[in-house]
């Protein structure tokens, strides 16, 4: 036998995911099948609740619903072929249609609060922190990032996965 070399220290990579929507509960998921990373998502509301009625989930959406192991826990209406119309005249201007597609991969028109406990219901305990909005975020180099929220409380993570939306704290 040759000689063993010094063991590798395993250092765990801290992750912190900003925002509780279908972006970030889907990247702590994806995430948290990893070995030696601690994720922690911050969520600025004090409960995670849906806006809004429906959403379509079309093909891609359904592949990565797949792979986070939440497709099946997503129902809904299912919508095999689209017209698109002149709104003014009503004219047939386009339209698509996916019936060659596995009934599993066809659009579906899903209640957003569904989407969200299936997400929900895959991400380990102890990962969401409600009531976290973030303030800012300073890049300390070599020591990761400090994230600092509303309330007063400071976090550092070694990478910061922006998914607080449309109106991102998060520096692009
Ligand atoms: C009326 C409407 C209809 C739509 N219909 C469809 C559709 O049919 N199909 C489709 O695919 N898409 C649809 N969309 C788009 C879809 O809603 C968005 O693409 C999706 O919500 C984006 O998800 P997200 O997780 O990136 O962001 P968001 O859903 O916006 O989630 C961001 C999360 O971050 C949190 N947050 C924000 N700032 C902070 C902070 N500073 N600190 C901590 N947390 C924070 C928010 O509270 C929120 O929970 C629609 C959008 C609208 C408005």
């Amino acid at each position: 036998m040759g000689d063993a070399g010094p063991l590798e220290e395993t250092k765990t990579l801290k992750v912190a995911v900003i925002g509780g929507g279908p972006a970030g509960l889907g990247a702590a998921i994806a995430l948290s099948k990893l070995p030696d990373v601690e994720i922690s998502l911050f969520e600025r509301a004090k409960e995670l609740r849906e806006f809004g009625a429906g959403i379509r989930i079309g093909y891609n959406c359904w592949r990565v619903l797949e792979l986070l192991g939440v497709a099946d826990r997503v129902k809904g209406h299912h919508k095999t072929s689209t017209i698109h119309r002149n709104g003014l005249t009503g004219e047939k201007v386009g339209g698509t249609s996916v019936a060659n597609l596995p009934i599993k991969y066809q659009p579906r028109r899903v209640r957003r609060t569904r989407l969200q406990s299936a997400l929900i219901s895959k991400v380990p305990p102890g990962v969401i922190q409600l009531n976290k909005k973030l303030a800012s975020l300073e890049d300390l180099d070599t020591e990761g990032v400090r994230l600092t929220f509303q309330d007063g409380t400071i976090h550092t993570a070694d990478l910061v996965v922006g998914a607080d939306g449309i109106r991102s704290v998060c520096p692009d």
